[in-house]
């Protein structure tokens, strides 16, 4: 079997076990004589599985019971209009941290549907770091405040949740959701594009505090609504079902290998094993902030384009695939999603250094 390491921002890899295991039920999903693609969303087989997946995700999170968890669909990119067209509905004002490319079109989305204010940025310095949210910043009034906890593009995360007193905090989680321990009691809402850390494109996972449904803006269409979604049990129209189901079967994984704490410790090992490469490079360096290093999106470069060009090359012939980074940093890309095992990472760092004494 060609299995490659797969260092795609998104869709990215999937463990090989859950793959087999979809393999394994394809076409006969426990006897049923048909495929999960081709179950009803209402029959009792799938029901079954929209529970276990909730119930696991919970489980994984520790999701407090005054949270809704819900499966719809639309991207994260979609819960840039969902979230102000569902919490906008007191002051109509929202604060936001401008992070990067996806923080910056949550908030040009946003502005659509309210008052929005952007209260840190780091577009100063190319998004290189996360800048300091202090509880002074965020003004008492606002519906909510949004941050983008992981930047996919720019490799930053927050070290530090930050606290925004009694003003609910909005999270795109998109790219590190299930990588690390988090307190969800600290959130109003988290979303995530499944695309990453949870399954196939398709699905979007909101966590949503309970007092935050029902508040949608009158000319909210039902689609959109938060409280369609919680009423129904994410049935209201069919689901990406087959997208919930793989999700579950990468839950029953993530459960089985001791959950997000020692995902997390994986997590930074791994990083760890790839930051210290950059440290002792001559050739390659992150162009990312110590303090705002993320452990899911690893960009590093090089001073040369040519070089860049023909380490992607090199290494995609070594079965290194997808590490071309995003046009806007230029340069590498590795994105070790949970899935990339550690010998992924090895295998990168083997070859970066192999490829460095070649160019030198
Ligand atoms: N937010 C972040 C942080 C992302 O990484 C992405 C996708 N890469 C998105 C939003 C957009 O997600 P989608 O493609 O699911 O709309």
């Amino acid at each position: 079997m060609n299995r490659v390491f797969n260092f795609s921002a998104g869709p990215s890899m999937l463990p090989l076990q859950v793959l087999e295991k979809a393999q394994e039920e394809l076409v006969n999903y426990r006897n049923s004589g048909m495929s999960v693609m081709e179950l009803s969303h209402r029959s009792n087989l799938f029901t079954e599985i929209i529970t276990e997946a909730e119930q696991l995700l919970r489980e994984l999170m520790a999701i407090p019971d005054n949270y809704n968890v819900l499966f719809i669909q639309g991207g994260a990119s979609q819960q840039f209009a969902m979230v102000p067209m569902n919490l906008l509905g007191n002051s109509g004002k929202a604060d936001y941290v401008n992070t990067g490319s996806w923080s910056k079109k949550a908030i040009k989305e946003a502005k659509k549907f309210g008052e929005i204010r952007v209260i840190a940025s780091s577009e100063d310095d190319n998004f290189t770091y996360i800048p300091a949210i202090d509880k002074s910043m965020i003004d008492p009034d606002a519906d909510y405040v949004h941050i983008t906890t992981n930047n996919t593009i720019e490799g930053t995360t927050y070290n530090e949740i930050p606290d925004t007193g009694d003003v609910p905090l909005v999270a795109d989680m998109s790219s590190n959701i299930l990588s690390e321990q988090i307190d969800v009691s600290k959130f109003g809402l988290i979303y995530a594009g499944a695309q990453k850390n949870i399954g196939p494109a398709g699905l979007t996972v909101v966590i949503i505090r309970e007092d935050l449904i029902g508040r949608a803006l009158d000319t909210c269409p039902t689609m959109l609504d938060y409280k369609t979604h919680s009423e129904s049990g994410s049935l209201y129209n069919t689901p990406p079902t087959y997208g919930v189901y793989v999700a579950k079967l990468v839950f029953e994984w993530l459960k089985e290998i001791g959950g997000l704490k020692e995902m997390e410790s994986i997590n930074r090992k791994k990083a760890q094993i790839l930051y210290d490469a950059l440290e002792e490079s001559h050739m390659f360096r992150s162009p990312v902030r110590k303090d705002s290093r993320s452990l899911m999106n690893i960009p590093f470069v090089s001073d040369s384009d040519e070089l860049n060009a023909a380490f992607v090359k090199e290494a995609k012939a070594k079965g290194l695939e997808t590490l071309k980074g995003h046009r806007s940093v230029g340069g590498m890309r590795a994105s070790i999603y949970n899935a990339m095992p550690v010998e992924g990472v090895e295998a990168l760092v083997t070859f970066m250094r192999d490829f460095e004494n070649k160019h030198n």
